[in-house]
């Protein structure tokens, strides 16, 4: 009795694969891995080197750029509360503490002496390490100092020279309707998990909005908060502004970001794996190659690559010869997809929100696919599978104006093809010959 109701379900599913079955690809054009290759802090030689090389080989890529260091942003580097003037002659009396600490961080970098920014960034190194006693100290320090008048003072904040004559936003809207995509590394450069709330939603705030402004709402998907940050409370308020984040994802089955140069086995239960690899000039070109090849032998790799500085400009630069050899290697690996963080998170985001059906209608295949996410910022079409008659030796594929020819490929499970399909209410139709 048991063997034969075994016998029919398997009947059932034969049927099923054969007629009707439709998945959606893991990547698009079912590639076997991804990459993503990420540039931050918009330093000169990103634009001068690499997108050249980039744009030769057709790779696309990211910039986290500071918005504020681009001419003709609106939103400039500001402090949001109360008078700073205030908040130091409070330091006399009240030492720093858990209650005051976001506050003054925030507003030290303000303090118009030479040197605010680094008493900042120390201050704010320790508070993302969570050594909070540090950082009381350090600010403890600073403000000392300045009622003291013992810092020489210093009325505008010093530009960042990495930065200076690198990009314009008509650059950025030239390069971006290249394919490439520029995104919110926050309107300055801060440790965020070191801000008050103020602070903290003006950063990433503003930072989208110049980014909408100049750039339009696809460009309003991706951010990376800096220093790569973790911290659960500016993660927090990082997920209500931005869908998708290099700092973290908030999507099942995927591992921590990965930070060291130390590869970690995939374990099955884990559908993807994103690595982001910080590429800096101690890293060797093998190195940077090795992980190219692992991407491209595994089955659920999303390789992040993480550039800063290119030869000579920028933090931990590397070299022109590396960066040309790195891409090149990747432009030669036909089994990965290189893509925007952008795209990877919608492909990604998209495939495991959507839903697919497909049914035999007379001698057609009727799919259809559909996510429920916001159209205006997931966009990308999405690759299906869809067994069909081992007999088809071609299939023309429909939807709505849009028609196309489709060869039907054979594995060991049977005949099938690839097509691209868009999410929505249009349906599919696939006719065989
Ligand atoms: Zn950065």
């Amino acid at each position: 009795m048991k063997k034969t109701f075994f016998l029919i379900f398997a009947c059932i599913a034969t049927i099923a694969i054969h007629a009707q079955q439709t998945e959606i690809t893991r990547w698009p054009d079912d590639k076997r891995g991804a990459v993503s290759i990420t540039y931050d802090d918009g330093s000169i030689n990103q634009f001068r080197v690499a997108v050249p090389i980039m744009n030769r080989l057709g790779l696309p890529g990211t910039f986290f750029i500071n918005t504020s260091a681009i001419p003709g942003s609106t939103h400039q580097p500001i402090f949001i509360g109360r008078s700073i003037e205030q908040i130091i002659a409070e330091t006399e009396s009240t030492p720093t503490d858990i209650g005051n600490i976001f506050e003054r961080a925030s507003a030290a970098r303000f303090v118009p002496v030479k040197g605010a920014d680094d008493y900042f960034s120390r201050a704010g190194g320790q508070i993302d390490a969570g050594r909070m006693d540090a950082a009381f100290q350090i600010l403890d320090d600073f403000y000392a100092k300045v009622r003291a008048g013992e810092i020489e003072s210093q009325p505008t904040r010093p530009a960042d020279p990495t930065t200076v004559g690198a990009l314009t936003w008509d650059d950025a809207r030239r390069l971006t309707a290249e394919g490439h995509e520029f995104a919110s590394h926050m309107v300055t450069h801060p440790f965020m998990a070191a801000l008050d709330e103020a602070n903290l939603v003006y950063e990433l705030e503003k930072s989208r909005e110049e980014i909408l402004s100049q750039l339009g709402v696809r460009s309003t998907i991706s951010t990376e908060m800096p220093y790569g940050t973790n911290d659960d409370r500016a993660v927090g308020y990082m997920m209500k502004v931005y869908p998708v984040s290099r700092n973290r994802m908030d999507l099942p089955y995927m591992l921590e970001l990965h930070r060291s140069s130390r590869l970690s086995p995939i374990a099955p239960e884990h559908e993807y794996v994103q690595w982001q690899r910080g590429i800096v000039s101690r890293t060797s070109l093998d190195e940077m190659n090795g992980w190219v090849d692992t991407a491209a032998e595994q089955q659920n790799m999303w390789l992040v690559t993480v550039i800063h500085g290119i030869d000579g400009i920028g933090w931990e630069p590397l070299t022109t010869s590396d960066v040309e050899a790195h891409f090149s290697h990747i432009a030669s690996k036909d089994e990965l997809w290189v893509a925007t963080f952008g795209d990877a998170a919608r492909y990604i985001k998209e495939r495991m929100s959507a839903t697919v059906t497909s049914a035999k209608k007379g001698r057609k295949i009727v799919v259809s696919v559909d996510h429920p996410l916001d159209k205006t910022l997931f966009d990308l079409p999405l690759t299906l599978k869809t067994s069909v008659d081992p007999a088809w030796k071609e299939v023309i594929v429909k939807q709505g104006k849009v028609t196309k020819s489709a060869p039907v490929h054979h594995s060991d499970k049977g005949a099938f093809v690839l097509y691209e399909a868009v999410p929505g209410p249009e349906k599919i139709y696939l006719s065989g010959k």
